[in-house]
């Protein structure tokens, strides 16, 4: 018998009890991701990761054996290049402090990315209820959008945080003349510097951001680069900032730097220092560059690490 897929469907529709199908629906095409939110659970706390859109980095920003990064890439599907990588930022309400980690690029960059604020109303949050933004480290993806296209503070009663070295670094008018390229960091820093003058305040390693927050020194990528442990009830999540970008290439192969490592040397040990220690102490991470929400355990394999993006549940 010639069964036709018309005729498997108009089946399927009777069966369904539907009388009739339309013969075609035709719908523009959106050709875009929606900005996103997910929630967890951590303890009492409660984690969101709020998409700012995406980035493109092309095959060339990776340092390493390119047989082996290509072979890595290939196994991963990641055969169209640039690659689209997520921009997340996360927000820690832990019922008395509502606090941002990392806040996007803003109006600095691509235009596929600048989207915080979408997500943030889209989460029911008002930005000006917002108390601190850590930021992991002065690149524009991550403070470009603590300020508003208007030039105004985006978190008008937040203290902005980060590390000394960066913000020494990022926001010398000195190190921007020298900067062959990439002027956009110093643009960000110095325009964040600019608008929250005093409040744009050093955060110090080991210390304690609010109750269940500590600021951690993963210098490396930058020079003043902090990652942030978040803690409740017995569970532990590291917002990492960039110790890695191509997640697919580095957790495999966590000897692959980046370009645009400041110290590619201290950054690769940094990488295999925390992914060691999420791996014996069970963290979960929050990766500003994985694939949205950018939430995953990691585990050994051998040489390599694993990375097992958190199933979609609150927890
Ligand atoms: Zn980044």
């Amino acid at each position: 018998m010639n069964i036709t897929r018309r005729r498997l469907v108009a089946g399927a529709a009777a069966t369904l009890g539907v009388s009739s199908l339309p013969a075609s629906a035709r719908a523009p095409k959106v050709n875009r991701q929606v900005p996103g939110v997910h929630r967890m659970r951590v303890g009492d706390f409660e984690l969101t990761s709020l998409s700012d859109g995406f980035t493109l980095i092309d095959r060339s920003i990776l340092v390493g054996d390119i047989e082996t990064m290509n072979r890595l890439a290939e196994a991963a599907h990641l055969t169209r290049w640039p690659l689209q990588l997520s921009v997340n930022c996360f927000l820690a309400n832990t019922g008395d402090s509502l606090i941002l980690i990392d806040a996007g690029a803003g109006d600095l960059m691509l235009p596929s990315m600048g989207h915080l604020d979408q997500s943030l109303a889209a989460a029911g949050v008002n930005p000006a209820d917002i108390d601190q933004v850590l930021i992991t480290h002065l690149h524009g993806d991550h403070i470009g959008g603590v300020v508003s296209p208007d030039g105004k503070a985006r978190f008008p009663n937040a203290l902005i945080r980060a590390g000394q070295a960066d913000i020494d670094y990022w926001t010398s008018e000195a190190n921007m003349n020298q900067a062959a390229e990439r002027k956009v960091r110093f643009v960000a820093s110095r325009r964040a510097a600019m608008v929250y003058g005093s409040r744009l305040r050093a955060i110090d390693p080991g210390s304690i951001v609010v109750p269940g927050i500590k600021a951690l020194d993963t210098s490396g990528h930058t020079p003043g680069h902090t990652s942030y442990l978040i803690e409740s009830g017995g569970t532990r999540v590291l917002a990492t900032g960039d110790i890695l970008h191509v997640a697919p290439v580095q957790f495999s192969r966590p000897e692959i730097t980046v370009r645009y490592d400041s110290d590619p040397d201290i950054a690769r040990q940094v990488r295999r220092r925390l992914l060691d220690t999420a791996v014996a102490e069970n963290w979960i991470l929050a990766i500003p560059h994985a694939p949205f929400p950018g939430l995953g355990r990691v585990r050994r394999d051998g040489g390599s690490y694993l990375f097992d993006a958190l199933p979609w549940q609150m927890f």
